[in-house]
């Protein structure tokens, strides 16, 4: 079948081929024929090492499709099914699931899932990105990695709740908070950033400001929410209007780079949340002085999967879709074949796009 692959590490391209395999589903896995599939930076980080990989790899991990195939013990979904792939799923079972309320840190299934090989070409094993590989005409996946939706749903649309929209939406909802009237700066307006601008429009928030470096970017923040769009060289001076120079109740770093995750802490007031959503290389670090962490008594949080319980919130995201009040539509900059992939891959390196969805 078509998947594109990354042979090794750092490469720039990904190879598009049709001499990959599946393997079979053991009994408490389904396959997934994959319809759409987003690109997001986190495919672009996969490549070149910021998020730790092993190759060859399937890439692609914000994915939606239809049960092709179930394993005898599968009774939750059945073949037909429409789904959203879930990149972290819950096992249901263990401290994060249940004493932790956190089954988005459930470590139980995604681990094994990103190491046991779920393609093979000849007699080579082929990984999956995050234990998804949703850049593939199929993947295979632990049954807990789907969640089902109704089929009215389009499912390019529901692709993108797979990753940007829940992580986004949900860092700004379920981790940091967001309360109505309060003030919000977003840094980076890529697909997880206009998810966390309409997130925390849909808190209530007063004020929204996002940051990106690209002017088109700016213009499209304001569209979904944002109430101010600046270069990062006048976050001083909205701060100052916004807030008189106290600084944002909320700041959600959407990048994923250490000049921004420290600036995020710097935008917002004494006793302010800063939310780190962006995802920086391991060998890179933020400096915070020992005296401010005490003065400031700011809250700074990581962001993993937007907090989410994808059992319910896929559904709660959804909802507002439906309603009109997540525009997820508007987020999809360009649908495209899985053989425009390398050419999509460069349009998030020059952040130029929001979201762009593979069509098999
Ligand atoms: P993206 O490339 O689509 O968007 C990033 C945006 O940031 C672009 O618009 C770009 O122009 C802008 N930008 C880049 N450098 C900037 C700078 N110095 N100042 C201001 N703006 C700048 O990326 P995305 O798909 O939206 O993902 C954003 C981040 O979130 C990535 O690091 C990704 O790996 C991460 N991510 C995290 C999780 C999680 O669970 N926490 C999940 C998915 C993605
Ligand atoms: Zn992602």
């Amino acid at each position: 079948m078509l998947a594109a692959v990354l042979r090794n590490t750092g490469d720039q391209d990904l190879d598009v081929t049709d001499t990959i395999q599946i393997n079979d589903p053991g009994p408490d896995d389904v396959i997934v024929k994959i319809t759409h599939t987003g690109v997001c930076h986190s495919d672009v980080s996969a490549m070149n090492g910021t998020i730790p990989q092993p190759a060859p790899a399937v890439l692609g991990h914000e994915g939606a499709g239809i049960i092709e195939e179930v394993g005898e013990n599968v009774t939750e979904v059945a073949v037909g099914d429409h789904v959203i792939v879930v990149w972290s799923p819950p096992c249901g079972g263990c401290k994060f699931c249940l004493d932790h309320s956190s089954p988005n840190l459930c470590m139980t299934l995604q681990f094994g899932s990103m190491m046991i090989p779920h393609f093979r070409e000849g007699d080579v094993d082929v990984h999956a990105m995050a234990g998804a590989g949703t850049f593939a005409e199929k993947t295979l996946l632990p049954k807990q990695a789907v969640v089902k939706i109704d089929p009215d749903i389009p499912l390019d649309i529901a692709s993108l709740i797979g990753c940007g929209v829940m992580t986004g939406a949900g860092a700004a909802l379920n981790t940091a908070k967001v309360t109505p009237g309060s003030s919000v700066i977003v840094y980076g307006a890529g697909g997880v950033g206009i998810a966390a601008i309409q997130g925390a429009r849909i808190a209530g928030a007063a004020e929204i400001v996002a940051v990106d470096l690209n002017d088109d970017k700016l213009d499209d923040a304001r569209r979904f929410g944002a109430t101010h769009a600046v270069k990062p060289e006048d976050v001083d001076g909205a701060k100052l209007e916004i807030t008189g120079g106290d600084g944002f109740d909320y700041a959600l770093e959407c990048i994923g780079r250490p000049q921004t995750m420290r600036a995020s802490y710097d935008a917002i007031r004494r006793g302010g949340t800063a939310c780190i959503v962006g995802v920086g290389r391991a060998e890179e670090m933020v400096e915070f002085s020992a005296f401010e962490l005490f003065f400031m008594e700011k809250t700074l949080v990581g962001s993993y999967y937007g907090g989410t319980d994808v059992r319910s919130d896929f559904h709660k995201l959804l909802r507002l879709y439906k309603q009109g009040k997540l525009d997820l539509e508007g987020m999809i900059t360009r649908r495209i074949k899985i053989d425009e992939i390398n050419p999509a891959l460069e349009a998030v390196r020059k952040g130029e796009v929001i979201r762009q969805v593979i069509e098999f």
